[in-house]
């Protein structure tokens, strides 16, 4: 590992943009190009506003971490909540799916495609945990 950051905040919808800030700020010290930079930044804005948007309902009611190492082949961040976690995960990932009529259901489609590795891990009470690689 080359570097590493913890953050953890509550789960106010105003922190979206605040880890999006922070995440960009360590990935600035890797080569990479302002086309990659803002992919990384929309996917962790898709990750930060789900955990907070359907892992707590929307309420400061948790705490949302995210973490990003920074190591030899790129970068790696991870993003969890111990909110109400995701009953069937492969449903949730698909394209269009969504829980909640009013949204879109791309979060997931766009983290899947602007990152290179994708892995959500979940347990029903427990929380959810997504893996991203670039
Ligand atoms: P959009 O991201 O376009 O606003 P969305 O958030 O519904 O819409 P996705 O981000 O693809 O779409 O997520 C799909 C579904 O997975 C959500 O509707 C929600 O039910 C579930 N989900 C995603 N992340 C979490 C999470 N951290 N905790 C609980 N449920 C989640
Ligand atoms: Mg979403």
């Amino acid at each position: 590992v080359l570097n590493t950051m913890r953050l953890e905040f509550l789960s106010l919808p105003e922190n979206v943009g605040l880890a999006r800030v922070a995440v960009a700020a360590l990935a600035a010290q890797a080569d990479i190009t302002l086309n990659e930079m803002e992919e990384i930044k929309v996917a962790v804005s898709e990750a930060v506003a789900n955990a907070i948007i359907h892992g707590y309902g929307g309420e400061p009611r948790g705490w949302v971490r995210v973490t990003v190492n920074r190591l030899q082949d790129g970068l790696e961040i991870i993003v969890e909540d111990d909110g109400k976690g995701i009953p069937d995960i492969a449903q949730a990932m698909q394209p269009a799916y969504s829980t909640d009529p009013e949204r879109m259901g791309l979060g997931f489609a766009f983290m899947q495609s602007f990152m290179d590795e994708l892995e959500v891990t979940s347990e029903e009470g427990r929380g959810t945990r997504v893996v991203m690689r670039k």
